[in-house]
């Protein structure tokens, strides 16, 4: 069996990371369902040393930025939108984040982007944005998410991976838990589009994703894309509804 990513750190360092943390979320300082997070991760080479290690609660962990000058200089700084706006006291998140790139020396549109790219919320399946970057870049800017591929400037479902995430839906709406979900699929020696193991993180993103449904969100924003759904309206909203049920952070829409 694969191991569980919050199980790659040695019982000791954990404790040393925990009274570090004084025992809480180093984000939002919740106490609450507390796991473990490689900086630097495992497969580039991170260590499972207190430093490369840091404390946090199931739904931060959730969210956690893969860029590590976010993880350090905005992810762990602010826990929410609202915090960030009272420290720099302004009119809204666009402002506040003029302030920060400001005061890190970074261009603001650079890091704009940086953050909106790396919630896992704000799906950059925007067709024009796509097209664009594809034509500077000559890929998709973002990640295509599992059950997807990119085929001539628009989103294809890929039908192998869509039938996974039609089960993954499917098992949680009768009662199958993420943890049991990430079990299954591993076991199964399926793996995520990068190659990897599944962990509870990828299966929560792939059950609040919009894009699933039909939709992508931009800037707060939802809109209808013309991309071919894999999972309807319906099951979409009965599935955010469990997870709220659960103590999850549900996709609001
Ligand atoms: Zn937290």
């Amino acid at each position: 069996m694969p191991h569980m990513r919050q199980n790659n750190f040695p019982k000791l360092i954990k404790n040393l990371a925990l009274k570090r943390a004084d025992y809480r979320c180093e984000r939002c300082w919740s106490k609450r369902d507390l796991e473990f997070h490689h900086i630097s991760p495992l497969k580039l080479g991170g260590k499972s040393t207190v430093d490369n290690c840091i404390v946090l609660c199931h739904n931060c962990h959730n969210i956690t930025p893969k860029d590590r000058f976010l993880l350090k200089n905005y992810f762990l700084k602010f826990a929410s939108t609202k915090e960030m706006i009272n420290y720099y006291n302004v009119e809204d998140e666009y402002e506040a984040i003029k302030e920060l790139s400001k005061e890190l020396s970074i261009d603001y549109k650079k890091l704009r982007n940086k953050i909106e790219i790396s919630q896992p919320s704000h799906i950059y399946a925007v067709k024009q944005g796509m097209k664009h970057s594809v034509e500077k870049r000559g890929h998709a800017g973002f990640n295509i998410p599992y059950g997807y591929e990119y085929r001539n400037g628009e989103l294809k479902i890929k039908p192998k991976e869509a039938k996974i995430v039609n089960d993954i839906y499917q098992w949680y709406l009768s009662g199958v838990s993420m943890g049991k979900i990430v079990k299954m699929l591993n076991s199964a020696q399926i793996s995520t589009k990068k190659g990897c193991f599944w962990a509870k993180k990828t299966i929560s993103a792939i059950l609040k994703n919009l894009l699933y449904c039909g939709y992508f969100r931009h800037e707060e924003k939802i809109t209808k894309s013309n991309h071919e759904q894999i999972i309807d309206l319906a099951t979409f909203r009965k599935v955010q509804k469990i997870i709220e049920s659960q103590g999850g952070k549900p996709s609001n829409f």
